[in-house]
């Protein structure tokens, strides 16, 4: 079986890989299970100054990185360098940080010493996303590593290029042989690699159909998971909000990464006496976006990741359309090579319509009509997922009353789009998964949380 990098902006192969065989996989998780036995006794200070290297060379290799994602999967130049700066700055607070976050706590009075640590599970295995290549690969690895575990990847299979140079810069920030370990093999042998001993707990950041199955199945073996799934993020415009600054932020939310971000803005749900002026003010915006080839530093869309990933995106525009949404800009495959589509703008959207129901993975911003605060509210929260949500107002307040009381997802700001930050948990509720990544609920998913009680 083999894997091929394709450059969706060129359509051209850049890369056939051999998969790894059951044979070479087995071997590989034999490999992490005895590395564990040495890495989970390195001081912490140790282990901080290998992610501390691991940044460093980071630094140094910068454009090299960020160039092979964006031919593998599109990102714009500028967007990918970004993508490895904010690697960088995980790891710095990572390696500062974790001996803190992990410190044992003495309970007192409770025995003569009574203790809880946080100790390292064994390996972990990844089953990670093409869209943020690198970030949502040290968004797990830097805090795992850190508290003593070992990582296994298995990435999407449209970026093995990036796979391996990840494990291969582990390894040169002198992580020990097999402590970050690429295996290139596709979905449906992750059941198998779930099954393996050796393997302790499993996180996935992907879709929601790839979650089921991941929990399915380490379910059966009663193996942890964490599952970073899908999102089809609300954006409440609320009549007394700001609509220039609304309307700027909510076009950058939603066309970062050609819009295949889980957290990017997906529905825009305007109150009545603001609707039209947002609708024209989203459209301003969306069509200043420039779409191009992904290398040049001033275009801000590059292409789809995948053509097949295009062609469904298009599909839930058309039906879309076809059930009564108003196509305000784009909803047109461009002519010419590479899985490029413009962004685009659907007014009117309604339940029923994929743009309202399903998570729409590209540029395609659409706006839902809402009464008022109470009905906004409503549409919000009428969704299977809950990653991300945002609100616009122009009373600070009230959006943070709406933000803490009425939305039901994992991130909720105000007048501003949804970020992660190493220092802030990030995951979400209902339909878009469990547990938490980042700060010190994301290093804590993979410890054994021990209890030590000394009569
Ligand atoms: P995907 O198809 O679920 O793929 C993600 C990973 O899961 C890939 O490594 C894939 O392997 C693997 N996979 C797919 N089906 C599987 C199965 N049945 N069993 C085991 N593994 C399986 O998702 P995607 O299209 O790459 O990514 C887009 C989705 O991820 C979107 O829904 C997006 O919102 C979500 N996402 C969420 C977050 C978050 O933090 N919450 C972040 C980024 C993306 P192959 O490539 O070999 O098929």
């Amino acid at each position: 079986m083999t894997m091929e990098s394709i450059n969706p902006a060129t359509g051209r192969s850049i890369q056939v890989y051999e998969e790894h065989g059951d044979e070479f996989v087995r071997h590989a998780l034999d490999r992490a299970t005895k590395a564990f036995q040495g890495w989970r006794k390195a001081d912490v200070s140790h282990r901080a100054r290998s992610v501390q290297k691991l940044a460093a060379l980071l630094a140094k290799r910068k454009r090299k990185y960020a160039e092979i994602m964006t031919a593998e999967m599109g990102k714009p130049i500028r967007q990918s360098v970004a993508e490895i700066e904010k690697c960088i700055l995980l790891c710095a607070f990572f390696a500062e940080s974790s001996e803190r976050l992990l410190a044992a706590r003495k309970v007192p009075a409770v025995a003569d010493e009574s203790l809880v640590r946080h100790d390292p599970l064994g390996p972990i295995l990844a089953v990670m996303p093409w869209n943020f290549p690198f970030w949502q690969v040290f968004r797990f690895a830097a805090p795992a590593l850190m508290a003593g575990n070992i990582g296994v990847l298995k990435h999407a299979s449209n970026v093995p290029g990036c796979a391996l140079a990840i494990e291969e810069v582990f390894r040169q920030a002198g992580f020990p042989d097999h402590a970050l370990r690429t295996l290139l093999v596709g979905g449906s042998r992750v059941d198998s690699i779930i099954e393996h001993a050796g393997v302790k707990a499993v996180t996935l950041t992907g879709s929601t159909p790839a979650g089921r199955a991941i929990a399915r199945k380490s379910g059966e073996m009663l193996k942890k998971t964490v599952l970073e799934l899908g999102g089809s993020d609300p954006y409440l415009i609320l009549e007394d909000a700001e609509l220039e600054k609304a309307a700027s932020a909510c076009a950058a939310s939603r066309v970062i990464n050609a819009g295949q971000s889980c957290i990017a803005a997906k529905r825009f749900v305007a109150v009545e006496p603001v609707r039209a002026r947002f609708e024209a003010l989203l459209v301003g915006e969306m069509r200043a976006k420039k779409m191009g080839d992904p290398l040049d530093e001033k275009i801000d869309i590059g292409p789809q990741a995948r053509h097949d990933l295009r062609d469904e995106l298009h599909r839930q525009v058309a039906e879309s359309i076809e059930r009564g949404a108003r196509c305000l800009l784009g909803g047109e495959i461009p002519q010419g090579k590479g899985a490029f589509y413009p962004p685009t703008v659907l007014a009117g959207v309604r339940k029923g319509m994929p743009a309202y129901d399903e998570e729409l993975f590209g540029p395609v911003a659409a706006i839902i009509p809402a009464k008022d605060e109470e009905d906004a509210v409503r549409i919000a929260n009428d969704t299977v997922f809950g990653l991300g949500a945002a609100v616009f107002t122009a009373d600070a307040s009230r959006g943070e009353r709406i933000a803490v009381s009425e939305l039901e997802a994992g991130a909720c700001f105000v007048n501003t789009f949804v970020r992660s930050d190493p220092r802030l948990p990030f995951g979400g509720v209902k339909g878009s998964g469990y547990g938490r990544e980042l700060s010190h609920f994301g290093i804590k998913e993979f410890v054994n949380i021990k209890t030590v009680y000394v009569k």
